[in-house]
Order: C-alpha cells, then structure tokens, then sequence
C-alpha cells in the first residue's frame, strides 16, 4: 500500500465488496500473510495469559483489537467458536492456518464456526451454515467468577454468552444489594452474579429461548431467580407506573444505534430505559446501566444519564465508568475496538 506521491505506507488485506476496502496489518511490507497470522494468534493468546483470570471462557482473538482484522476467536472450556468476517480470513490459506496453530495451542475437544449470514453476504463470501469444523462437543460448562453457565456452540446470540462484560457482572457485584431486576437479562449473566448479593432477583428478557437458557443456569449455580418474559420498555413502564421499587437495577440493552444514522432513536430509547430504571430505585439504590453501540460514545451516553438524572429529580453518583473485558482490548488508535460503556452509579 503506497500513497497518491509513491510512499509505502504499510500492508492491508484486500476486500473487493466491503465497504472498508482495505484493512491495515503491517506498517511494515508482509510478503507472506500466513506467518503473520500465525504469529499474532501466538501473540493473543500470551496477551490473555496475562490479563485474564478466573475463567475458561474468554475471546482469544479480537479482530481489529489483535490486529487480526476479520477474525474473532472465543474459548469457552474446551469448545472453541471461531468466526470469520472478511474475505482475506475465509481463504483456504489463511482457515487452514488459524485452525492448526489455535489446535496447536489449545488443543481443543472441538472448533465451532459461528457464521453471520449478513456478513458472509456483505464480503460476498459463497453462502455457508454455521456447524463443527472439528471434533463433536457442542455442548459444555464453563466458569466465570466462580458461577457456572451452559455453553451450547450453535445456539444462542452472538457467539453465546457475553463474554465482554465478565469484568463488570464481577464489579456490580460488589455494590449490588437487596431486591434486584435485571432488565435484557439474556441467559442470566448479570442475574446470576447478583443473586450472590440480593436478597430477591428477577431478571426480564423478550427471548423464551434466552430465559430457558437462564434457568438451566440457575439451577446449576443452586440459586433462585425470577425470569419474566417481556418487552422491557412495557414492563418498565407498567412497573414505574405502579410504583414498584428495587435496590439495584441492571440496563443491558442490545446495540440500539447499530448505525451513526439511528443514532437520535437510540439515544430516545436509552433515555427512556435510564430515566424509569432511575424513577424505580430506592434512595442508596444501585444503576448499572449499559450501552454496547459503537456510535454512542462514552460521552453522549453520559449525556443520556444525565438528561435521565435530571428528568427523574435523583442524584446520581458515578461509582464507576467501565468498559469491556480486557480481552477484548482497545487499541487507541482504532476507535471502533472500543464500544462497552458500563456505568455503576449510586442513586440518591
Ligand atoms: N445482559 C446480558 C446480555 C443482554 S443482550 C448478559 O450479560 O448476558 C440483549 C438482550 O436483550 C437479548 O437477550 C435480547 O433477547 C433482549 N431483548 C432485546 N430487545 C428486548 C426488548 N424489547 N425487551 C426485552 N428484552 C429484549
């Protein structure tokens, strides 16, 4: 890659469909792209060795966060979830690549592809299903802060659990009290981190296959929890309206801003979400309130909280500002490798 006057200016892999034509590997000439790969997977990995704990399930590689633009790797035990999102990742070279050294380095019971038929269609990739590249195990338990979920390779969101707020179930924990509601609970990540704290939880989702999920976790961990099967914005209206109060409340809503353009909706709904949760709390309550939209940045979701706080007549101390897990790291220069925001606040 040269500029328009004939300087180099680094390595990219090449797309001919997408509209990010060119993505940066090297500001150095990488004459062959498979060592490379090979050697930044190797990278990763040390990287988690160092950052991550308590867990057996963690993201291995972070695309552009690994400078392995188009390739997400999870581990979740001994089932790895691969995920393959530009052209130059889905050659034949560079899947034979990744799949011996990540054999290599994990030996794994078996490797599950997770395709995004979206994506496949946007790099105008040949149509493929997600299913095992290797092995069998689809099925497995991992830990995380010392509670347990089911794991199910070809189901779920995503690529199953969310591994990016690991970090902050463990941090709300520690303020978390009394009678909680875990709103967009999925299979229970936050509920069931908070049931080691409060005295009741209940935890709302729209999904039925999600709450399933959610009490198959319950029921492993020995706990109790509540799963109500809802539209959360409806059921935090009726809630609000029938003055039902919590202690904590957790918002972890799904990437409403999945555009710069849906930008102005997504924040009405986040306000909207903020401001109730804010109305239900007790004084001394806890928010934990999420966005994972790239294109509300920290700043205009404090914004939003702000706007909420005010609306609602509470005072709101900021306890902590959070981001995601550090295995899905933020490389300063590539802004989109960061969109978790995850805000725990006091609320008087
Ligand atoms: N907090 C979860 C992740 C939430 S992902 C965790 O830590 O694992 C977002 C969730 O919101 C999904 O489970 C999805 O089913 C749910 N969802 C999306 N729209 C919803 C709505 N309008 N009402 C309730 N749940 C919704």
């Amino acid at each position: 890659m040269h500029d328009e006057r004939g300087k180099f200016l680094g390595t990219a892999l090449y797309s001919s469909a997408s509209q990010i034509a060119l993505r940066l590997i090297s500001r150095e000439a990488v004459p062959d792209f498979l060592p490379l790969l090979r050697d930044r997977i190797r990278q990763a990995i040390a990287y988690r060795e160092r950052v991550v704990h308590n867990t057996d399930a963690f993201r291995v590689v972070f695309s552009e966060g690994d400078f392995l633009p188009g390739l997400i790797v999870d581990r979740y035990g001994e089932v790895l979830s691969l995920q393959v999102l530009t052209q130059a990742m889905d050659s034949e070279s560079a899947r034979k690549t990744m799949l011996s050294e990540l054999t290599g380095q994990f030996k794994p019971a078996s490797i599950v592809e997770r395709v995004d038929p979206r994506i496949r269609e946007l790099e105008q990739l040949p149509v493929k299903a997600s299913g095992l590249l290797e092995g069998e195990k689809t099925l497995t338990i991992v830990t995380m802060n010392g509670i347990k979920f089911h794991y199910d390779a070809l189901e779920g969101q995503k690529t199953g659990a969310f591994l990016d707020q690991r970090e902050n179930y463990a941090a709300a924990t520690q303020y978390a009290r009394g009678e909680a509601l875990d709103v967009f609970c999925y299979q229970g990540g936050f509920a069931l981190h908070l049931a080691q704290t409060c005295s009741k939880v209940s935890g709302v989702d729209s999904s039925r296959p999600a709450l399933e999920m959610a009490d198959r976790n319950v029921t492993l961990n020995g706990r109790e929890i509540e799963w109500i099967e809802a539209n959360a914005f409806d059921l935090l209206r009726d809630y609000a309206a029938s003055g039902q109060q919590y202690d904590t409340i957790v918002l972890d809503p799904p990437a409403f801003a999945k555009s710069r353009k849906a930008l102005d909706t997504a924040i009405r709904g986040y306000k909207e979400l903020n401001l109730r949760a804010l109305k239900m709390l007790r004084p001394g309550g806890i928010l934990v309130t999420c966005s994972c939209s790239y294109h509300l940045s920290p700043a205009e979701f404090t914004g939003v909280l702000s706007a909420a706080a005010q609306d609602s007549h509470r005072i709101v101390r900021i306890l902590e500002n959070r981001t995601q897990a550090k295995d899905h790291p933020i490389v300063l220069t590539v802004p989109e490798t960061a969109y978790l925001k995850c805000v725990i606040a006091t609320v008087s």
